[in-house]
């Protein structure tokens, strides 16, 4: 099954999140981290009232092998 590959690469190309304290959508995390081959963090700032916060994305091989 290609389409949860492909998800997953399209999320991990644009990822996007709301702001957490104001809602306001957030277009691209001002800072990216690759702590692994599986996960990356995400740093947001909030433009519109100066929140900041962290995502933590995980990449889960073996849940996509199970799934197939
Ligand atoms: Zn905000």
């Amino acid at each position: 099954m290609n389409s949860n590959a492909r998800r997953s690469f399209a999320f991990r190309q644009r990822p996007s999140a709301p702001c957490a304290q104001c809602d306001q959508p957030l277009p691209s995390p001002e800072w990216s981290e690759d702590l692994s081959e599986t996960r990356v963090r995400h740093l947001w700032w909030c433009h519109g009232c100066g929140y900041t916060f962290e995502t933590l994305v995980v990449f889960s091989d073996e849940f996509r092998d199970r799934a197939a």
